[in-house]
């Protein structure tokens, strides 16, 4: 019989696939000796279980759980559904990758109408009793039943007005009771049934739940965001309760043991007396520092902190950690690595080295390689700030700078960001897990309400958003959309700035600027760069994305487009008039008048390069592209060609394509108009000839023929290459060396790799073609249907964000393996938008492909990643 249910002691830290984080740091812990509730976990395979049985629960589960409860009995000398002394357990959900905010918890598990009079009975706290009842009706009615939240804090807020009072704790014991009957009477009207009474129905209805929200719409898009897997499911906790909620000796709360925002050394939290579970974090009532327990329960303080050094020592990382207080009795009730900013991470990294805990190659592995963007983001202009008039300040819940329009609803603000490019801030009451979407496509996030770890704080922080939280002066209608601050009134659509790093609010816009990159992200990087064995390159077109890539590790140019460098306005009339020109000789005078813009790009960007290297990429898009819309532009052209407007029009119809992706582009541009493709290589040899003696810089250029089908189609353009650099050679009497490779883009490609290995010298991964053509989804629409394919789970994330090893990843296989079969010292990367995934860079190093390349803000990003694959791959 498989084993699906282990209780606490049977588990340890390393069984994290099999009982979920949370569960498998119970067992730690319980085998460490801590205060920990007992309980058990039911395994993340019953999840898989459950999906595989068409959502059932099998009867040997169930069998192993009523079991298990039934040892927790004995240990705690309670009975599950006992009339004078029940045994309440909660019901907690765990991944094996921490998914905040993203399942719910049930407390209290096991009361009904008789067992509550017991409770209170026994316990001798009839308000106590009837708190914890009510939260559990509320919680099970949530998670349980998917009643909205609601309707309960309609009736609670209802209740406490009607009472006259501000918080939760101010109710009598008569109140709750009035509370209870009147959550009753809604969950039965809306549900049709009586609230549950039987314990065990109470019990398997909260797993199925959990089971359930493995699938709900806001885990599989965390799943997605995360890279986590849909298959892993979660496991399930079923703990004896102990109650923060008991008086003023008893409470709830959060604590790191070191700060999650800066990464500085000493524990950093906060607690409610006289509370329960998800209070602290929901910010209910505004929570104490935790320090303030050294003056309200001195012992439970120390004991508290003697058990937090502990856990960090015994993990050797910060610890994110949860306790209750029961009548001065300290339990801890979680402990994981906590999550935190990538600041907090590169401190904490090097701090954790520089105290003999961990290496540098561990070090390595501990910062996550996305999170490196957070660092790279934006400050406030000093000066824009010096004239930015603050309104507000809050607490600083996750860093960096922000400025944009004011949002009320998640909806809106994804809305404004993605459909109409606005920069938005999402103004908030307090944020829950329904907002995920809109807070990722925030610049910026305010709430009313919560602590530094509340929902907002800890979700923005994760993704790297700035956000300002428990702004409590604030005077919010969140349905009239407006609040009112700092004596002024601000409506959706407004401007506001926010400070996540001071917790400091500004009225308008104050222009923001790059992070610098030094100090701990300096040793972590250097430490990176002596562990990797990818090279890392950038994408980058102009001189001043490439000096920025530079100054991020970038080590050359992967994919230098040269098509960018038309769309200029003094530049945009000349390629137009070469794309309309009837025969080959008004095409090449065109081509005469670009060419000396495209050698002072060239030139530029090897200055920029100081001699590193660079790959130029051929003129690439469908000429329809640059052809004139704007119907003066068109009249400016006919005069220029000495042409009529209409006669213009009509060759720009013609060259419209039913499907442009798939038409005249790339390559065979070059074969239809071989012009083009000199005019480049000139440009090319002319700009590095001439820098090389300007500069003594030591150039190769390398030249990337793209959207290659086929060997002899290589051949032909690079022999129009060959041609025109030998002639400029010759004029300038130098001999400079240049290379010619091609990028694999097409299927055929990657399949006759080694034929075009024969030309080509190397080869560039472009994978963003490869991937749009190996699936043949359009790159330009895929997005509106592919949601529908997460939904379904047929592909569980973007092919277009993340390299799809199976497949597309095949292609690349063969093609490097036939690529080198032909020409051993071949060099090969990629460099499309995946070269900057940490997922997607660990397959380039699997592959032993050369380098990636990648745009300059993912550069260290790319560094790392290559880093840990390598380490990884020892
Ligand atoms: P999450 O994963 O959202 O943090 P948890 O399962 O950790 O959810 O539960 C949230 C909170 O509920 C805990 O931090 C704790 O305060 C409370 N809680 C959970 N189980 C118990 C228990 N057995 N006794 C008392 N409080 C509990
Ligand atoms: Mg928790
Ligand atoms: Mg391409």
């Amino acid at each position: 019989m498989k084993k699906w249910v282990y209780e606490f002691h049977e588990g340890n830290a390393d069984m994290r696939p099999l009982l979920g984080g949370k569960g498998a740091n119970l067992a730690e812990m319980t085998n460490l000796g801590l205060p920990i509730p007992n309980g058990f976990t039911v395994t993340t395979e019953a999840c898989t279980d459950y999906y595989k049985q068409g959502k059932q629960i099998s009867q040997e589960i169930q069998d192993q759980i009523f079991a298990a409860l039934g040892v927790l009995e004995q240990q705690r000398g309670k009975k599950f559904g006992d009339e004078s002394d029940p045994l309440l357990v909660s019901v907690r959900s765990g991944a094996r990758a921490s998914m905040p905010g993203m399942m719910d918890t049930i407390l209290n598990l096991g009361l009904n109408d008789v067992s509550v009079e017991g409770f209170a009975r026994k316990t001798g706290n009839p308000r106590f009793a009837y708190d914890s009842y009510r939260r559990f009706i509320q919680m099970f009615s949530d998670v349980v039943m998917e009643m909205s939240k609601s309707f309960f804090e309609g009736i609670l807020t209802e209740l406490k007005e009607s009472r006259g009072v501000k918080y939760d704790t101010e109710l009598t014991a008569d109140d709750l009771k009035e509370l209870i009957g009147r959550y009753k009477a809604i969950y039965k009207e809306k549900m049709g049934a009586e609230f549950p009474q039987d314990p065990k129905v109470q019990l398997m209805e909260a797993v199925k739940a959990v089971f359930r929200s493995w699938d709900n719409p806001r885990a599989i898009v965390y799943r997605r965001m995360n890279d986590i897997p849909g298959d892993w499911g979660t496991a399930v906790n079923v703990q004896s309760m102990v109650f923060g909620n008991m008086g003023d000796t008893s409470g709830t709360g959060v604590a790191f043991t070191r700060n999650p925002s800066t990464g500085e050394k000493g524990i950093f939290g906060e607690y409610l007396i006289n509370a329960q579970g998800e209070d602290v974090v929901a910010g209910i009532r505004t929570p104490q520092p935790i320090t303030r327990l050294a003056e309200d329960l001195p012992e439970c303080y120390a004991q508290f902190m003697d058990i937090a050094n502990r856990l960090e020592d015994h993990y050797r990382d910060m610890q994110d950690m949860e306790f209750t207080i029961q009548e001065g009795n300290l339990f801890f009730l979680q402990t994981r690595n906590g999550k935190r900013t990538a600041a907090a991470a590169m401190k904490i990294a090097c701090d954790l080295v520089d105290e003999g805990r961990i290496t540098p190659e561990e070090a390595v592995l501990r910062i996550e390689a996305k999170s490196l963007d957070q660092l790279l983001h934006p400050t406030f202009d000093a000066y824009g700030l010096k004239n930015g008039e603050e309104i507000g300040q809050a607490l600083p819940a996750s860093p960096g700078a922000a400025a944009g329009k004011i949002y009320f609803t998640a909806e809106e603000a994804k809305a404004a960001h993605e459909e109409r490019g606005e920069k938005v801030i999402l103004v908030r009451l307090e944020t829950s897990p329904e907002d995920i979407e809109g807070m990722h496509a925030s610049e910026g996030i305010l709430t009313v309400r919560g602590g530094m770890t509340s929902h907002a704080a800890v979700v923005a922080r994760g993704m790297g958003t700035c956000c300002v939280s428990g702004c409590g002066e604030i005077q919010i209608d969140e349905e009239a959309k407006v609040f009112t601050l700092g004596g002024y009134t601000f409506h959706e659509g407004d401007e506001i700035s926010l400070d996540g790093t001071t917790g400091k609010i500004y009225k308008g816009m104050i222009p923001t600027v790059d992070a610098s990159v030094s100090g701990d992200f300096g040793r972590i990087m250097a430490w990176a760069d002596s562990f990797r064995k990818l090279r890392v390159r950038t994408n980058a077109d102009t001189p001043a994305d490439t000096a920025n890539a530079v100054r991020l590790g970038a080590e050359g140019i992967g994919l230098c487009r040269t098509e960018h460098m038309f769309f200029e306005p003094e530049r945009i009339p000349k390629i137009r008039k070469m794309i309309l020109s009837d025969t080959a000789e008004q095409r090449e005078a065109a081509l005469a008048e670009l060419l000396p813009f495209q050698k002072g790009d060239f030139k530029a960007m090897y200055e920029a390069l100081e001699g590193r290297p660079m790959t130029v990429r051929y003129l690439d898009p469908p000429l329809h592209e640059f052809v004139p819309t704007d119907p003066a532009d068109i009249e400016a052209l006919a005069k220029d060609m000495g042409m009529t407007p209409e006669e213009v029009q009509q060759k720009c119809d013609e060259l419209h394509e039913f499907n442009p992706m798939m038409g005249h582009r790339g390559c065979r541009l070059a074969v239809t108009y071989p012009e083009i493709a000199r005019m480049q290589t000139r440009a090319v040899m002319e700009a590095a000839i001439e820098v090389k003696a300007e500069k003594g810089y030591d150039i190769v250029p390398e030249i990337m023929i793209p959207l290659v089908g086929d060997r002899k189609e290589l051949k032909f353009v690079k022999d129009i290459v060959v041609e025109v650099a030998e002639q400029v050679k010759a004029e300038k009497g130098s001999d400079m060396q240049y290379h010619i490779g091609t990028m694999i883009e097409i299927p055929r490609a990657a399949l006759l790799a080694g034929e075009i290995a024969e030309e080509a010298e190397f080869f560039s991964f472009g994978t963003n073609d490869l991937t749009q053509m190996t699936f043949g989804f359009s790159r330009d629409d895929a997005g509106k249907f592919l949601t529908s394919y997460y939904g379904a789970k047929i592909y569980e994330s973007d092919p277009f964000a993340r390299l799809d090893q199976s497949g597309v990843g095949q292609l690349i296989e063969l093609a490097a393996k036939n690529g080198r079969a032909t020409r051993p010292d071949i060099k090969m990367g990629i460099c499309g938008e995946h070269g900057g995934d940490p997922s997607s860079v660990a397959f380039c190093h699997k592959v032993g492909l050369n380098y990636v390349s990648c745009s300059p803000f993912r550069v260290p990003i790319a560094r790392l990643a290559a880093a840990q694959a390598a380490i990884a791959n020892r």
